[in-house]
């Protein structure tokens, strides 16, 4: 238990004062004694899940509200704390926070799986409206992915129900908030239980090919930074991106199971300090390697509808 505390405190104590991390020592002292003695259903300590979850939010820059209100997000559901000792000791954001993600799961909870399915547009945007405050929303996609992680544990019915949910309403939530990180998680974790079958032959499909061309695609780094270089083109940072199971089964199904047509197994994404310097760069590229006729998109000009803005080539190599 201690080391996931640890963890937590530790990212985030550059940027807490005093006051402010002696809050979240005592959130975290107050949800280990309220989860005291309770075991998750994969039998590990319970305090252990709302760490996680805190600690996946610290990825993205959030305030310390929403950071303590993840900590504490199961204590009155769970624990029977009262809201007002919530309030009264962590504050009203606080208690908001928390008494939203429990009205939500509780509302979730009585929603038969039927309607869930045929209604999922407005389903979510019913969870959207309730919420209010986006860093509801944002606490509980970290807590699905946690919970998803261990579906495995669930019983046989309810894995399927959860998983299908976390697919139908919580992956598309995920990707229009822009945290596609979390949504490709939320996917890939839910593929196996909603689609069995589908989800081993994907896998038999794939095979090692995404590890050969990201082999591949490794050996062509140096060769595209030594040209960016030349034309004093400053590479802020550059990453391998391997499509996810779920979203290769999907363009598989569009491309008649043959994944040589997924183009985009594996990619780069090149991040550069300024705007213009991207359309130099997608230049460069284009010199250095012929592109793929027909699938640039440029995402700069019209952004996506999450604020998304990047430039989308392929190219042979
Ligand atoms: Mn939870």
């Amino acid at each position: 238990m201690k080391p996931l505390r640890k963890k937590l405190v530790e990212k985030l104590k550059n940027r807490l004062g005093e006051k402010e991390l002696e809050l979240l020592e005592n959130a975290i002292d107050f949800a280990e004694k309220s989860h005291n003695g309770q075991k998750r259903k994969s039998g590990e300590p319970f305090i252990k899940h709302p760490l996680r979850v805190a600690y996946t939010l610290t990825k993205y820059k959030l305030d310390l509200n929403t950071i303590v209100s993840a900590v504490l997000h199961d204590t009155v559901e769970d624990c029977s704390v009262p809201l007002e000792e919530i309030k009264i000791k962590f504050g009203p954001e606080v208690a908001f926070l928390v008494q939203s993600l429990t009205k939500i799961s509780s509302f979730k909870y009585k929603e038969p799986q039927k309607d869930i399915f045929l209604e999922k547009e407005s389903f979510r945007n019913m969870i959207l409206a309730m919420a209010k405050d986006l860093r509801v929303i944002l606490i509980k996609l970290a807590d699905r992915l946690d919970n998803a992680k261990t579906f495995w544990a669930l019983e046989e019915n309810k894995k399927n129900q959860k998983a299908k949910e976390t697919l139908e309403i919580y992956a598309p939530l995920a990707y229009r908030l822009g945290m596609t990180d979390i949504g490709a998680k939320l996917e890939d974790l839910s593929f196996p239980y909603v689609f069995k079958e589908e989800y081993k032959e994907t896998k038999k499909i794939v095979g090692n090919h995404r590890e050969e061309l990201e082999n591949y695609l490794k050996e062509l780094v140096p060769v595209l930074e030594k040209k960016l270089k030349e034309n004093k083109l400053f590479l802020f940072k550059i990453k391998f991106r391997a499509k996810h199971l779920y979203s290769i089964w999907r363009k598989l199904q569009k491309e008649e199971m043959d994944i040589k047509r997924v183009y985009d197994l594996v990619a780069l994404r090149i991040v550069l300090k300024k705007t213009e310097d991207c359309y130099l760069a997608l230049g460069i590229i284009h010199g250095l390697w012929k592109p793929v006729p027909g699938r640039f998109k440029d995402y700069i000009a019209l952004p996506k509808p999450n604020g998304y803005r990047s430039l989308h080539t392929s190219v042979f190599a």
